[in-house]
C-alpha cells in the first residue's frame, strides 16, 4: 500500500498585470497557496488554491497555517483512498474550502498519475472542448465597452461583465458594450451579491433582450429567499456562486427552486471530490453547471479543466484568471489555443507543474 511520506506547502505568489475590481472588492495580486503532496513509491501530486477572501474567508496566511495542521493528518495514509483523506480533513477543520482544495487536487493529481491516466480520464470522461470565455471587471461604461471590443477582436464566444455597484451604472455598463460590439456574442453577467431585489429585477428585465445568458450572484450569499424570487421574476436565468459553496448548498438551493444554474469552483467546493457530488445534485435536478475560478494559475484551471471536460453536466467555461496574470510560472498543463480554446493535455494527472526556478523563490515548508 502506498503512504502519503513527505508534503510540501509554498506561498505561491503570483503578480497580476493590473488590480482587477468586482463589486466586493480588489485583489492586487494573486496569493495563492501550492501543496505537494509525495508517496513512498516516489510520486507526487501537486495541487493550487486561489483564496478569495471577500468570498470565502480565508487568505494565504489562513491557508499557511492550516497546511500544517492537514499535512500532519495527512503524512502516513493511503493517497489512493481519496475519500478516507477528504474525510479526515473535513472531520479535523471544518469549511476552510480553498485550503483543502489545494490537498484535494494533489491527490487527485497523485492518483491520475499511479493509473497512468490523465485526470479526464480517471474521473471517467473525455477530452471535449472547452471554449474559456473572457472576463470585464468594473470600470466606467466607456473602458468596459473598450474592452469588450479587444475581446470580440480575439475571437471570444462569451463575455462574461462585473456588474453589481448599482442599478442606473450596471444598465449603462451594458448598454455601452452592447452598442460597442453589438448583439451576437453571448454577455454573462455577475453582479457578485452588489444588488438587493428590486435592483436585480430592475437591471435584469432592462437588459434582458440585449443576449445575456444569465446572471450570477445577484444577492446576497445568504438571501435564499431573494435569489428564488430573482429567478422568478428576472427574464435572465440566475446562476447560483457566493451561495453554492458545498454539496449540501446545492441541495438547499435544488430544494428552494432558486437559480437555474450552479458555478462550481474548486476553492469553494473543497476540490474535486465534492465538486463532483454538486454536479450529480445539479444533474439529477436539471440545473447546468458552470466552471468558474478565482485567481489561480495554469495548474489550478488545469484541474479546473479537466474537470469541466470529464462531466458533461459541465456546460459553461470561465476559466481565465491567466488571462490576468503578469507571469506564467506553469510548465505543462492546458494551453489557450486562439486565445480562448483551452487544450488539455494527454499526459498522466493534470499534467501542469510549477517552474523549479520559481518554487525556489516561494516561502515553504516541509512536512515528513
Ligand atoms: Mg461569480
Amino acid at each position: 500500500m502506498p503512504q502519503i511520506s513527505k508534503i510540501e506547502v509554498f506561498k505561491f505568489n503570483v503578480p497580476l498585470q493590473a488590480p482587477v475590481t468586482i463589486a466586493i472588492g480588489t485583489i492586487e495580486e494573486a496569493r495563492n497557496i501550492l501543496v505537494k503532496i509525495h508517496t513512498t513509491d516516489g510520486l507526487y501530486g501537486t495541487g493550487e488554491g486561489a483564496p478569495f477572501w471577500m468570498i470565502v474567508g480565508e487568505t494565504q496566511a489562513t491557508c499557511y497555517a492550516a497546511a500544517h495542521d492537514l499535512a500532519r493528518l495527512l503524512i502516513g495514509r493511503n493517497p489512493l483512498d481519496i475519500e478516507g483523506c477528504i474525510a479526515a480533513m473535513d472531520k479535523y477543520l471544518a469549511a476552510n474550502p480553498t485550503i483543502k482544495s489545494a490537498f484535494d487536487m494533489a491527490l487527485y493529481d497523485l492518483a491520475a498519475k499511479y493509473a497512468n491516466l490523465p485526470l479526464y480520464q480517471f474521473l471517467g470522461g473525455q477530452n471535449r472542448r472547452i471554449v474559456t470565455d473572457e472576463t470585464i471587471y468594473i470600470s466606467t461604461p466607456e473602458v468596459m465597452a473598450a474592452d469588450a471590443l479587444k475581446i470580440k477582436a480575439r475571437g471570444a464566444e462569451a463575455i462574461k461583465v462585473k456588474l453589481g455597484t448599482n442599478a442606473t451604472d450596471d444598465i449603462r455598463r451594458i448598454a455601452a458594450i452592447r452598442e460597442a460590439i453589438g448583439q451576437e456574442i453571448p454577455i454573462r453577467t455577475d453582479a457578485n451579491q452588489g444588488w438587493d431585489y428590486v435592483s436585480a429585477v430592475k437591471v435584469l428585465n432592462t437588459i434582458a433582450d440585449w443576449n445575456v445568458e444569465y446572471c450570477e450572484q445577484p444577492v446576497k450569499h445568504w438571501d435564499y429567499a431573494n435569489l428564488a424570487r430573482v429567478r422568478q421574476y428576472a427574464r435572465v436565468p440566475v446562476c447560483a456562486d457566493e451561495s453554492l459553496f458545498s454539496p449540501q448548498d446545492a441541495v438547499k438551493l435544488v430544494r428552494e427552486q432558486a437559480v437555474d444554474y450552479f458555478n462550481i469552483k474548486l476553492s469553494k467546493s473543497g476540490g474535486l471530490r465534492h465538486a463532483r457530488a454538486i454536479n450529480g445534485i445539479a444533474e439529477a435536478a436539471g440545473v447546468r453547471c458552470m466552471i468558474g475560478c478565482m485567481s489561480e494559475s495554469r495548474l489550478g484551471i488545469s484541474a479546473n479543466a479537466h474537470f469541466a471536460s470529464a462531466f458533461l453536466n459541465v456546460a459553461f467555461y470561465d476559466l481565465d484568471s491567466p488571462f490576468e496574470h503578469a507571469q506564467d510560472p506553469v510548465v505543462g498543463g492546458i494551453r489557450y489555443q486562439n486565445h480562448y480554446e483551452v487544450i488539455i493535455p494527454d499526459t498522466p494527472g493534470h499534467g501542469a507543474e510549477v517552474d523549479e526556478a520559481f518554487l525556489k523563490t516561494c516561502e515553504g515548508f516541509v512536512i515528513q
